[in-house]
């Protein structure tokens, strides 16, 4: 079987995961528990968290055509945890079996000035943005937008890094150099009242299924507390799943698509920037709903039906950032936090190394 569609694979059938963060570790944990193998192929795949959870690893890269070969001739389907994968890698797994989301999804994920183009075609509204691929394109564009903007790198920015805000006075060419000289996107800067996600994952038959919006805060640019539900008007929760179902569909996504959007004072919706895999801020699915939204992945790369998003509790899930995780002893020691370590060695400053969900009166 080879190409877009999932086979219907029955337990004991090994999933290819590309990616060896923590995402496909806790994916690999849902599939296990599900009765399937997982097979981990990336780079820096030895020790990673994906592969101390793994039937089997493969460290390779991602142009190694024989090794990509071999790892799609080993296993049933290959899903991923990282957006940015090569396309070229993933066109080239599909010529030996079922890989999704597939190429199409990741090149708009991959790019953010695609990915804006993607969702403002579909008559979704995102904050003012331009193309910049020069210092001068930047001056236009803040001239264009207005004076508080936000200049992100098109390609391979995550957690607000490969990000400039630019403010009155601030020199476009230094805001430039700061994302390093790569083509970049300005984007006016919203003064949100909140941030919202929701995720949906959808079936190889077009099913459908979408969590309720949570409310996301940050710190420093990385997500630091996930409250499940979002504390927002009914009407603000329920146009946030309209568009995140509108761009699973319109995408023909196969798999779990997690979509960011800034909620504003008048409860207008603004999509920031999309996912098609498994996201932080659904993290707290794993203790609160009948099915994670790792479940939910593995069901549709296995052409299962998916299950169900039922909340049995509301959730606050705080990321454990850097030493956070030193509190360990603490916060194994207070009744009710749910747990969860990636096994990363070292506690860099920055890295998620692990998240603590606290289960609360379902509203
Ligand atoms: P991103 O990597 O695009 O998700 O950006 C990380 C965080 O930076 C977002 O979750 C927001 O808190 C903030 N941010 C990004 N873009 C904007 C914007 N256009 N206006 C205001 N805040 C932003």
């Amino acid at each position: 079987m080879s190409g877009s569609l999932p086979p219907r694979l029955a337990p004991g059938a090994t999933i290819g995961m590309l990616g060896a963060g923590q995402l496909g570790r806790m994916t690999a944990m849902a599939a296990a528990r599900l009765g399937y193998q997982t097979h981990v192929y990336a780079p820096d795949a030895a020790g990673s968290p994906c592969a101390q959870v793994s039937a089997a690893a493969t460290v390779a890269g991602w142009d190694d055509l024989a090794a990509l070969e071999r790892f799609a001739r080993s296993v049933d389907a290959v899903t991923l945890e990282w957006e940015n994968v090569p396309v070229a890698t993933v066109e080239h797994l599909r010529r030996f079996t079922s890989v999704n989301p597939g190429p199409n999804v990741l090149s708009v994920a991959q790019d953010r000035v695609k990915e804006k183009s993607f969702v403002n075609a579909l008559g979704i509204a995102t904050a003012p943005w331009r193309a910049a691929k020069s210092a001068e394109d930047v001056a236009r564009a803040v001239a264009e937008i207005g004076p508080r903007c936000v200049l992100k790198s098109t390609r391979l920015g995550y957690d607000g890094k490969g990000q400039a805000r630019i403010g009155e006075g601030t020199d476009p060419a230094e805001a430039w150099a700061a994302i390093g000289g790569v083509d970049g996107i300005v984007e006016g800067f919203v003064t949100f009242a909140c941030e919202v996600s929701v995720i949906v994952a959808r079936g190889g038959d077009g099913a459908m299924v979408a969590y309720p919006a949570v409310e996301n805060r940050h710190k420093d640019g990385i997500l630091d507390v996930t409250l499940a539900p979002a504390r927002v008007a009914p009407e603000t929760a329920a146009e946030a799943e309209r568009v995140a179902r509108r761009i699973a569909e319109a995408l023909d996504l196969v798999g779990v698509l997690a979509v960011e959007m800034f909620v504003t004072a008048d409860g207008a919706v603004l999509v920031n920037e999309m996912a098609p895999r498994p996201h932080n801020s659904g993290h707290w699915t794993m203790d609160a709903c009948a099915a994670s939204q790792f479940e939910q992945l593995v069901r549709a790369v296995c052409g299962l039906p998916l299950g169900s998003v039922e909340r049995q509790a509301d959730a606050e899930m705080t990321n454990l950032i850097g030493e956070d995780a030193l509190r360990w002893p603490e916060l194994m020691a207070e009744p009710g936090a749910r747990l969860h370590l990636y096994g990363k060695a070292e506690a860099r400053p920055g890295r998620k190394m692990g998240h603590v969900t606290r289960l609360l009166p379902r509203t």
